[in-house]
Parts: C-alpha cells; structure tokens; sequence
C-alpha cells in the first residue's frame, strides 16, 4: 500500500501540474545532488527564429554565383518541413513569416543530433551542424576562391565569410549548414530564448547546495553563452544524442543526479539519471520515458519536487 502522506504529495503535486509517474524516483529527489539540464526546450524555449542567412558556395559550379539569401532559405525549410527538432520548427516559421515557397522533398531522413537530409529535384541536400562538417571534413567553400570581393583584394570571400559565421557564433547563436552533396550553399543563424524562470530555478537550486549542469548537442559558444547567463556550474557540448546518457553516468560517478529534458534526442538520459523530469510540454517519448513529467513547463517546478519529496518522506521517518 502506498503510504497515506506520499498518496497526499502526489495528488498535491498533480494539482500544480507535475505528474509522478516513478514513485521510488520522487522519493530520490529529496537526495539529489546534481540536476543536469538539456538546453533546447529545456533551459531555453526552444523557439527559435533564424536571425542571420549567410551565402556561401554557388549555385552554379562555374560561375560560382551565390545563391540567394531567400533561396536558401526555401531550401533549408523545404527539407525542415518534415523534422520535428525545434530548429526546423524555427527555419520553417521564419520562411513562412517572409512568404517564401518551399519545395517538394523526397527520400527525407534525419541524421540524429547532426541534421537532416533528402532529394529536391534528384539532388541531395542536407541542412547540419557544424559538428557535422568538421566531422566529414567539409569546409566552407569547397576549397574554391571566390572571384569576386567588394570589401577587400586582398582577403579571399571566404574568409570574410567564416570570420563572420564566427562572430555568429560569438554571440551565442546556433549555426546550421545548408549543403548541397559536399558543397556548402549557406548558413543560417538561429536564436533561441532564455526560459525567464530558468534563472531563479538555477540560482534557488545552487542555493540548495546541488550543482547544476547543462548537456547539449549544440555548439559550444551557444553552451557557453547559456552557461555565463544563466551562471551554471558547468556544461558539456556538442554531445551527440547517444552521448547524452553516457555523460549523466559520468555525473552519477559524484552526485545522486537529476535529468531535466524535453525528450527530443535526451529519452536515453531521461531514462538514466536517478530521476528523469520531463519538460517542454514533452514529446511522448519523454513523457513515457521521465520519473515525473513537469505540465507547466516552468523549470522552477525542479525545486518544488524537490521540496515536496524533502517534505513527505520526512514526515515518514
Ligand atoms: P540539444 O541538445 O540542444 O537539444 P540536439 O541534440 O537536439 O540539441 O541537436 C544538436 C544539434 O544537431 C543542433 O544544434 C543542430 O546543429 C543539429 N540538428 C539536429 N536536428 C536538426 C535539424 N532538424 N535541422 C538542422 N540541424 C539539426
Ligand atoms: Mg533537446
């Protein structure tokens, strides 16, 4: 039988939207000594709008003409249409708000944690990570010298481009690749938000004395953006989605360890740490796979477990 104060927290907390799916785990969270947070979705809204569109490689291999800022664009969201990650949600609304067309695709296929791919037009194209170029040894421009340059003679195009696509970057920005086979059509640049509730959650929980981490498979300027915002402890970055449980084993190796995340590429996580939170109205996978699921999406909720489990299992013994 299920003791009649733990019966009373979980209908309690049901009331304020947190759903306690693993009863021995709520007992845990009184212990926890870490709370490891997915970024996307999770510490950020996982809204994300494409701010900047930088064009890189031709459209035409012997003129090497750029393409278009807009092309690219209808492109990158005609592969997105059929992706559910929060950055194809953000390529699609940002086409769609400049009215520009997508196009049919074929053959989709995702590339988890890196991107997506498919056939437009009998050609392959893919939209990825940096992680991704540097993984398959791609550069920017294909090894190709521009042939034309306003701003200098001296200064070949692309590195104009790539110190630019860093500066991007700087600014704690998410960075994808418009590729056609090999070639690198263009970037988009992406901004997400900060979660304003994320900033007390993780300030409260390091004045509980638990550490708090951030995992995410994008880059580590966006990661070390996040972290000085939001002051975390530390994080890992560019963690692919297998990686992602492997990391909050390492974290158990210290601390009785809390995952927090959305579901989209951190299930196997959610699954491993000593207590799973799903968050961001959670994809299924997360809600099936999380200890407790989190309804309001408020980070803050993270404490408010915490306290509660503190509060209920004290009474008990
Ligand atoms: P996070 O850990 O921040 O939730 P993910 O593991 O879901 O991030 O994705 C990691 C990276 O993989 C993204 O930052 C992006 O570069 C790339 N990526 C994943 N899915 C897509 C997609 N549909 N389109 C473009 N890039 C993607
Ligand atoms: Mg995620």
């Amino acid at each position: 039988a299920i003791p009649l104060v733990v019966a009373v927290s979980t209908s309690i907390a049901a009331k304020s939207g947190l759903l306690i799916r693993d009863r021995q785990a709520f007992e845990k969270a009184r212990s926890l000594e870490a709370v490891i947070f997915d970024k996307t979705g999770t510490l950020t809204e996982g809204r994300f709008g494409v701010t900047d569109v930088v064009s890189l490689s031709g459209e035409d291999d012997n003129t090497n003409e750029k393409m278009d800022d807009k092309k690219i664009l209808s492109l990158a969201a005609s592969l997105e249409a059929s992706s559910e990650h929060p950055i194809a949600r953000g390529i699609l609304e940002s086409a769609r708000e400049k009215g520009i067309e997508t196009v049919q695709v074929e053959k989709f296929s995702s590339i988890p944690g890196k991107g997506i791919e498919g056939i437009i037009d009998g050609k392959k194209f893919l939209v990825v990570s940096p992680g991704y170029l540097e993984e398959k040894g791609i550069s920017l421009n294909d090894g190709k010298i521009e042939s034309e340059n306003i701003e200098s003679e001296n200064i070949e195009s692309e590195n104009i481009e790539s110190e630019k696509i860093e500066e991007i970057k700087e600014q704690g920005k998410t960075v994808v690749f418009l590729l056609e086979g090999e070639r690198v059509l263009g970037a988009l640049a992406l901004a997400d938000i900060i979660r304003k509730e994320s900033r007390e959650a993780i300030s409260k929980l390091k004045g509980m004395g638990i550490k708090c981490l951030m995992l995410t498979g994008d880059n580590r300027y966006v990661a070390s953006w996040v972290s000085r915002e939001l002051e975390l402890d530390d994080y890992f970055a560019e963690v692919l989605p297998h990686e992602k449980a492997a990391k909050v084993i390492e974290v158990q190796k210290q601390y009785v360890t809390g995952m927090v995340g959305d579901g989209v590429n951190d299930a196997p996580a959610l699954a491993q740490a000593d207590v799973g939170i799903a968050i961001g109205a959670g994809t299924d996978v997360a809600i099936e796979t999380a200890d407790i699921v989190l309804v309001k999406n408020d980070p803050r909720d993270v404490l408010y477990i915490i306290e509660l489990s503190r509060k209920t299992y004290s009474k008990m013994y």
